[in-house]
């Protein structure tokens, strides 16, 4: 991989919030195009995930392409594949309580879904929990269920407020959860990805699972939006 302990993350991520990226610059062509990253300085983890990449790959544990495939690999998935998770859960009760118990290796074995590189857990939203998702110390991601973060998630300002004021951040998603029920707030680690199972809505019964994949969004299983039907 790319990046230090197995991220998911692109070599922009929040790992590096201090290196004091100088993005903006004006592009009034008084220079050759020499690539972004020469104005972009490296900090310490990038250099350190490179230095970790170089000598795996000359100590003969993988080669480049195959730092290549996996960047393709994570590239290929997008938020579909949570969202049919999703709906699957929504009608399948006893396939909902193998995803809640294990779900790497439920996803594994019956929807032939590899999670990869980190276990992946799932958690309810219910009458009385709402839960929402972050990784405060960079940017650890559900990335083989719902693709790529979104920028907002790899900002410090989510990482930092969404712990210590979560309704208030949903709030300002859109998203107001009753003083009736709990909000939890889940840390994401290289090790521990969490995934949310959002609430299926009222006005929904018979749906098959496509139709019900096809109203679950991104941002409803990353917990800062529940599912809403279209007008
Ligand atoms: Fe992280």
């Amino acid at each position: 991989m790319p990046h230090s302990h197995d991220h998911d993350d692109g070599p922009d991520d929040g790992h590096d919030d201090d290196t004091g990226h100088s993005h903006g610059h004006g592009h009034d062509h008084d220079h050759d195009h020499t690539p972004i990253q020469a104005d972009e300085p490296t900090g310490h983890y990038h250099n350190l995930a490179d230095a970790a990449r170089e000598l795996l790959i000359e100590k003969g544990y993988f080669d480049g392409s195959d730092v290549r495939e996996m960047i393709e690999r994570i590239d290929s998935r997008t938020p579909a594949i949570g969202a049919s998770i999703v709906a699957k859960a929504w009608t399948d009760p006893s396939f909902k309580e193998r995803l809640l118990t294990n779900g790497k290796k439920t996803l594994k074995d019956e929807m032939d879904i590899d999670v990869v590189v980190a276990d992946l857990v799932v958690v309810e939203n219910t009458e009385d929990v709402h839960n929402v998702v972050v990784c405060t110390l960079c940017s650890c991601y559900p990335v083989f269920v719902l693709g790529r973060p979104p920028d907002w998630y790899k900002s410090r300002e989510y990482r930092s407020r969404v712990v210590r004021h979560p309704r208030q951040v949903l709030h300002e998603f859109g998203t107001e959860i009753g003083d009736d029920r709990e909000v939890r707030v889940h840390d994401s680690t290289a090790d521990m990805r969490y995934m949310v199972l959002p609430k299926r809505p009222a006005g929904t019964d018979g749906w098959s699972e496509e139709q019900l994949a096809g109203v679950i969004g991104r941002d409803s299983m990353i917990g800062v939006a529940e599912v809403e039907l279209p007008n």
